[in-house]
């Protein structure tokens, strides 16, 4: 190749110009220029998941949102580039979460039905 400063030929792999030391090597380009997509239903069905594992006695349909917008995350995460892991780990907590909350309120069901 040829040096864009002065017109001498010089070495192909070169990165400055050995006849007047200006910079000719190409920049590489980035790889990771892409901007990352974040998985926002994944974010969103992790944190309510999170919250009704906890406070699923106070809001059971918190689960059920959880675990829906888990789903629905995990489900479009070929769309995305960033957090599918949180959609994954908000569906099985979402799951779980709702398998515990169900299973209680069955629980309180039948025995409020035993007394009455
Ligand atoms: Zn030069």
């Amino acid at each position: 190749m040829f040096c864009k400063n002065c017109g001498k030929e010089i070495d192909e792999h070169a990165y400055v110009c050995p006849y007047c030391g200006v910079l000719v090597a190409t920049p590489v380009p980035t790889v990771s220029n892409v901007p990352k997509k974040v998985n926002g239903l994944g974010i969103a069905g992790f944190v309510v998941s999170l919250i009704s594992l906890g406070l699923g006695y106070f809001f059971v349909i918190a689960s059920i949102v959880g675990l829906v917008l888990s789903i629905v995350g995990v489900c479009l995460r070929k769309k995305y580039t960033s957090c599918n892991g949180l959609a994954v780990a908000g569906l099985v907590i979402g799951i779980i979460s709702t398998l515990i909350w169900t299973i209680v309120w069955i629980a309180v069901g039948a025995t409020l039905a035993l007394i009455f």
